[in-house]
């Protein structure tokens, strides 16, 4: 199978990783889109949130927590930080090998523009 975060995993692609068990990986996004970074995948091969079953429970939550704690390795647990998985064409995923993007570092844009603190023209 031809999946870039598999290699990763392998070590055949190199990765700057912050993060290794035998189960999770986690590493530097090698096109930053806030300060801090990161992208966490399970070593198995599951192409999206979406075609993870009940026996990946255990390696969903490994995950979560593998987050959790490259958040706090990056110094990002008392300003915050987002954790998000893209799936499928709408959500823009590109890789289709899950991955957690921990995202930090700066106050981030709301989820969605029209929500944002920015532009938000509802009377006070
Ligand atoms: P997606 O849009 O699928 O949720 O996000 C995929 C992410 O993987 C993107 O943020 C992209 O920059 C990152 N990415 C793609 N190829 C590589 C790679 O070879 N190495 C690393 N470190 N990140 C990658
Ligand atoms: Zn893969």
């Amino acid at each position: 199978m031809d999946c870039i975060f598999c290699k990763i995993a392998e070590g055949t692609i190199p990765s700057r990783k912050v993060y290794e068990d035998d189960h999770v990986l986690a590493f530097h996004d090698i096109q930053p889109q806030a300060p801090v970074h990161l992208l966490v995948i399970p070593k198995k091969h599951v192409a999206s949130l979406d075609d993870a079953s009940p026996e990946d429970l255990e390696l969903l939550g490994r995950a979560m927590l593998a987050a959790k704690q490259v958040a706090r390795d990056a110094g990002l647990t008392d300003s915050g930080y987002r954790v998000v998985t893209n799936i499928g064409p709408d959500a823009g995923q590109v890789v289709f090998h899950l991955h957690l993007h921990v995202m930090g570092g700066e106050k981030l844009a709301g989820l969605n523009p029209k929500n944002s603190s920015e532009s938000d023209t509802r009377p006070s």
